[in-house]
């Protein structure tokens, strides 16, 4: 005779063990995955990693909080570690990078950048939504002090401290696409004068020409100097830490700070 093990036979309830899912990264892809998952399931374990400080954070409303439409920082935050544990049952790790991945034994390291520690993380399904990295292409001077690119919360916060600190006057907004035409608004709006380097013959590339056009004259009527057709050759930095962006062609122009918004790559 068989003998019966399950819980049905013995009258025991068998604990079943809960299916870990462990997503790596926390911001739009990685946080609204995680919270549609608890709405599919309420009985797994889901656990969130970021190397970031913050997680579900709103990208789109940072040059509006350079720019001092958005004054409030807190307004960025979509939802914070907190509420995703009160309202999801759902554990967030920030400031935790997640170094390897070791598939045959379902596990990951993750190193807690505040204190250097690594451990190991064990999982039945792993997420991976680490989104993607600035363009900071090698040519020379793209690390000085006052060289900014904008992705994350830290980024727009240093952005603004440098504006305020600097009495910032003048930009150069190195690309003319999506993101760099919403740092020349917002910096405009700081009452900047800004110049727009941007390496094809139009702003913003996907549009056609003829859409480009009017977008451009818009721009010239608010003072915008477009520099069109030129790449970024170098920045060097002069007396005082101001800055020259210097272009393929050899024009020089002079800013107290420099946005770089050229497109990301994967991490
Ligand atoms: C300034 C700006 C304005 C934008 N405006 C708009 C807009 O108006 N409309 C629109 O549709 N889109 C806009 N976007 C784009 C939108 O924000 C992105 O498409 C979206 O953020 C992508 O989400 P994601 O979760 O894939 O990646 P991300 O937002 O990049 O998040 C990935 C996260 O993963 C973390 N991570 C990466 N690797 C690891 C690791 N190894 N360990 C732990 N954590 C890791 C990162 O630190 C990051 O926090 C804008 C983006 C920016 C930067």
């Amino acid at each position: 005779m068989i003998q019966q093990t399950d819980s049905q036979s013995t009258g025991l309830q068998t604990a079943k063990p809960r299916r870990r899912v462990l997503v790596v990264g926390g911001v739009a892809g990685g946080a609204s995955c995680a919270a549609r998952l608890r709405r599919l399931d309420e009985s797994v374990e889901i656990v969130i990693f970021d190397r970031g400080p913050y997680v579900s954070f709103a990208n789109c409303g940072l040059p509006y909080y350079v720019g001092n439409v958005i004054s409030d920082e807190s307004r960025l935050l979509v939802a914070s570690r907190e509420m995703f544990h009160e309202r999801f049952n759902i554990e967030v790790h920030t400031e935790t990078e997640v170094t390897s991945i070791d598939r045959s034994a379902c596990a990951i390291t993750v190193r807690d950048l505040r204190t250097g520690e690594t451990r190991t993380e064990p999982y039945d399904v792993l997420v991976l939504s680490p989104g993607a990295a600035p363009i900071r292409p090698p040519l020379p001077g793209v690390d000085l002090p006052g060289v900014f690119a904008v992705r994350t919360i830290p980024d727009s916060r240093r952005i603004r401290s440098w504006i305020a600190e600097r009495s910032a006057k003048t930009a150069v907004v190195v690309g003319g696409g999506f993101i760099g035409l919403e740092m020349v608004e917002n910096l405009i709006h700081r009452e900047l004068a800004v110049t727009v380097l941007e390496k094809l013959p139009q702003l913003m590339p996907p549009l056609d020409p003829e859409m480009a056009v009017p977008l451009g004259e818009h721009l010239a009527s608010k003072g915008v100097q477009l520099h069109l057709g030129d790449g970024l050759a170098r920045i060097e930095e002069r007396d005082g830490g101001s800055l020259i962006v210097v272009a393929e062609s050899g024009a020089r122009l002079f800013a107290d700070l420099v946005i770089l918004a050229i497109g990301v790559r994967l991490v």
